[in-house]
């Protein structure tokens, strides 16, 4: 048996052969959500395969689940071996989560601040978290597909309309009733340098980061500030078209995305992120450089500001601006992934 970290996986045929092939060293690297059944794996799952085209990856278990898929009975993708997190996980799907409280825990034997280590470590989120993010995702379903808020709160599993309203808020920014008026859609993307999440409507790109990237929540917080509008877990067009176009990104055969963006900020920082823009496929400008290019060259620190505050991260490419010292300077998304994406890009000839 291998005990060395397999090799990278790419492609979704790859992901896709190694549910097939049954190979257990990706597991944990790899999930599969079946479309379909609503339900995700891990490899080596007994589970007939399904069709190619009901097949969505995930890297990790808490990315299936915020999508809305719900873990398999079969492998236990999200239970990992203890025989405490597969009770929690059956629990979450029979109880509603407002019920599942520390005493009831202790009632059922469960230590409750036990419970809680091993999901953090399993999920990196809390067990409360994980059980309300996978009953709200089920209601976002629900009202997506033009549901009434009724029956989205009753498939959420809550007694109440508002404390349904108010967790459901908290999740998605908005009311339930907002919900079906014209929502965001949020999906994550896997890409060769780590999980990007994408925020997408029927005509644009709104939002584009890799998932660790540090003012993500921010940054987040401020697009449903300035949209009103709700962010539920789903796809549309634009994100098939972004989503291909960084595939061929990262292979670097495109150097120019086209997908359609939408930005919201203040004029100065649109100028700036139009300088950026400005800024070929293969080369770096610095901060002082880059106010110049905006007519303000006294104005290199609030370039710097809007340079790491604009939420499309590669297509209004931040990470080509260095510093004057030829240093990386600085890079929410980390500087190590700043690096591999000028390497990336100074490949091309
Ligand atoms: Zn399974």
């Amino acid at each position: 048996m291998d005990l060395l970290t397999p090799p990278e996986l790419t492609t979704d045929a790859q992901r896709y052969d190694i549910f097939a092939d049954k190979d257990m060293r990706y597991d944990g690297h790899v999930f599969l959500g079946v479309q379909s059944t609503g339900i995700f794996c891990r490899p080596g799952c007994p589970a007939k395969m399904p069709k190619f085209e009901n097949c969505r990856f995930h890297s990790t278990a808490e990315s299936a689940l915020q999508a809305g898929f719900r873990a398999c009975k079969r492998c236990h993708p999200a239970g990992g071996d203890t025989a405490l997190i597969k009770t929690l996980i059956s629990l979450v799907e029979t109880e509603g989560e407002t019920k599942l409280t520390n005493a009831v825990l202790s009632a059922k034997g469960i230590d409750p601040s036990t419970a809680r280590r091993q999901f953090l470590a399993r999920f990196g989120m809390s067990f409360i978290d994980y059980a309300r993010t996978r009953r709200l995702a089920l209601a976002a379903k629900t009202l997506t597909a033009g549901g009434s808020v009724l029956e989205a709160q009753l498939d959420a599993g809550f007694d109440s309309p508002s404390g349904f309203r108010s967790a459901y808020a908290k999740i998605f920014g908005a009311p339930p009733s907002k919900a079906i008026a014209s929502p965001l859609f949020i999906t994550w993307i896997e890409t060769p340098m780590g999980r990007m999440i994408a925020i997408t409507d029927e005509a644009a790109l709104y939002l584009l980061e890799f998932t660790n990237r540090k003012n993500m929540r921010r940054q987040f917080g401020r697009l449903r500030k300035v949209q009103n509008r709700a962010i539920v877990p789903g796809r549309t067009p634009i994100t098939d078209q972004i989503e291909t176009e960084l595939r061929a990104y990262f292979l670097g055969t495109l150097s120019n995305f086209e997908t359609p963006l939408a930005t919201s900020g203040t004029e100065f920082q649109r100028r700036t992120w139009a300088a950026l823009q400005s800024i070929p496929h293969g080369e770096t400008r610095s901060y002082a450089q880059l106010a110049e290019m905006i007519g303000n060259p006294a104005a290199v620190r609030a370039v710097a500001s809007a340079n790491a505050n604009n939420g499309l991260a590669l297509i209004i490419p931040c990470h080509r601006v260095i510093a004057k010292d030829g240093g990386l300077g600085g890079y929410a998304g980390g500087l190590a992934r700043k690096q591999q994406l000028l390497d990336l890009e100074s490949k091309e000839a």
